[in-house]
C-alpha cells in the first residue's frame, strides 16, 4: 500500500489561478495514483488565507464536485507563512507525506514525483531547490542573492534558492510543531528539525495568472523577520558599534586636550556638526535594531494563535474510482 500524500496550497486572492492549478494538480495525483505512487486518501488542501474574492467559494466548489479537493478556510488575512503552519498542522493529521506550494503555478508541478521519490527513499524532508533564477527581474535576483549572504554571515542556516516548495514527512512535520514562536519564518526553522533530508531541483516558472501577493513592503518585513528571528548578531554589532566610538571618542578627546595644552583652539564648526549628526544617527540605528528584538519578544510573549480556523472542507474517506 502507497503512502498518503496532501499538498498544501495557501491561497490568498487567487481567483484568477486557481481553476487552472486544481486541473493540473487533478491530473498530477490522479497519474500519481495510478502508478500506486501515492495512495488513493491522497489529497489537494487548498489554505485560503483570508480572501476578499472568490477564492474560498471555488475551493467549496471544487470540494464538492471532486473530494479529491479539500480546504480549509482561516477566520481572516494570516499572512503566507501563518497560513502554510495551518495548512501543514492540519495535513499531519490525515497525510504520510506533506508538499507545500504556492497556488501561482510557479513551483514545477512535476517536481512532485522526484519529491515522492525521494520520500520513499528514506527522506524526511526534500527541499525544493529553483535551478536558476534567470526569468526574476534584476533587482528580485541581486537582493535575493545579497540577502542569503547575508543570513549566512549572521549566522542563520538555510538552504540557498529554496521557498517553501518542500516536502515533510509526518514525523518531521510533529517536530515542527514543537516548534511554537509566533514570528514564524518556515525555511528557517525546517533546516532545524534535523532528519535525513535531501534536495530536489526544479525550474520556476512566471506567476500563471494575477499579480503577486507580496509587495516590496511585506517582502522587507519578511526579511527582516528572517533574521532578528534567528540571530542576535546584529545587537552584538550594535554593542561593538558602541565600543568603537567609545574608544574613538577617548582619543579624540586626548587629541583636543593635546590641542589646549598647546594653545590651539578649535575652530571647527564643521566637524562638531559632522559628529552631531553621524552619531545621533548611529544611536537612532542602533536604538531600531534594539526595538526590532523588544517588539519580536513582546510578539512571542503574549503568545497569541498563528492562526485560527473558520472551517475545513475534507473527506479524508473518498477514494478515487478508476
Ligand atoms: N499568500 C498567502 N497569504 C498572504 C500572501 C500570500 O497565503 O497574505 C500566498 C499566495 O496566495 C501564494 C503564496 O502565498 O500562493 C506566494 O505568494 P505570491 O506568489 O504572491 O508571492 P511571490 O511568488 O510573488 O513572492
Ligand atoms: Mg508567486
Amino acid at each position: 500500500m502507497s503512502d498518503t500524500l496532501y499538498l498544501v496550497i495557501p491561497c490568498y486572492n487567487e481567483q484568477e489561478v486557481l481553476p487552472e492549478t486544481a486541473r493540473r494538480l487533478t491530473q498530477k495525483l490522479a497519474d500519481m495514483m495510478d502508478n500506486n505512487l501515492i495512495s488513493p486518501k491522497s489529497r489537494v488542501l487548498f489554505v485560503d488565507d483570508g480572501s476578499k474574492d472568490n477564492t474560498w467559494k471555488m475551493i467549496e466548489e471544487l470540494h464538492r464536485e471532486l473530494p479529491l479537493f479539500s480546504g480549509l478556510k482561516l477566520s481572516h488575512n494570516q499572512g503566507h507563512q501563518n497560513a502554510l503552519i495551518a495548512g501543514l498542522m492540519t495535513a499531519k493529521e490525515y497525510a504520510d507525506m506533506v508538499i507545500s506550494m504556492d497556488a501561482d503555478l510557479q513551483d514545477d508541478v512535476d517536481a512532485i514525483d522526484k519529491f515522492v521519490q525521494e520520500y520513499y527513499a528514506g527522506c524526511d524532508i526534500v527541499y525544493g531547490v529553483r535551478s536558476s533564477r534567470a526569468k526574476d527581474t534584476v533587482f528580485k535576483r541581486s537582493t535575493a542573492i545579497g540577502y542569503y549572504k547575508f543570513l549566512k554571515w549572521m549566522g542563520v542556516e538555510i538552504v540557498e534558492n529554496h521557498a517553501d516548495y518542500r516536502l515533510m514527512s509526518r514525523r518531521a512535520l510533529e517536530a515542527l510543531s514543537q516548534y511554537n514562536e509566533v514570528n514564524l519564518f518556515l525555511r528557517g526553522i525546517v533546516p532545524l528539525i534535523g532528519f535525513r533530508t535531501s534536495i530536489v531541483t526544479y525550474e520556476r516558472s512566471e506567476r500563471f495568472a494575477g499579480e503577486s501577493k507580496y509587495p516590496l513592503k511585506k517582502m522587507l518585513a519578511f526579511a527582516i523577520d528572517g533574521i532578528t528571528s534567528f540571530s542576535v548578531k546584529p545587537i552584538r554589532l550594535v554593542t561593538t558599534l558602541g565600543a568603537v566610538i567609545f574608544a574613538l571618542s577617548v582619543l579624540a578627546l586626548l587629541y583636543l586636550l593635546g590641542l589646549k595644552l598647546f594653545g590651539y583652539t578649535v575652530t571647527g564648526w564643521t566637524t562638531l556638526m559632522g559628529s552631531i549628526w553621524a552619531l545621533g544617527g548611529i544611536q537612532l540605528l542602533c536604538l531600531g535594531i534594539i526595538g526590532e528584538y523588544v517588539g519580536k519578544l513582546y510578539k512571542e510573549v503574549k503568545h497569541r494563535p498563528r492562526f485560527i480556523v473558520d472551517r475545513l472542507e475534507n473527506d479524508p474517506d473518498w477514494q478515487k474510482q478508476n
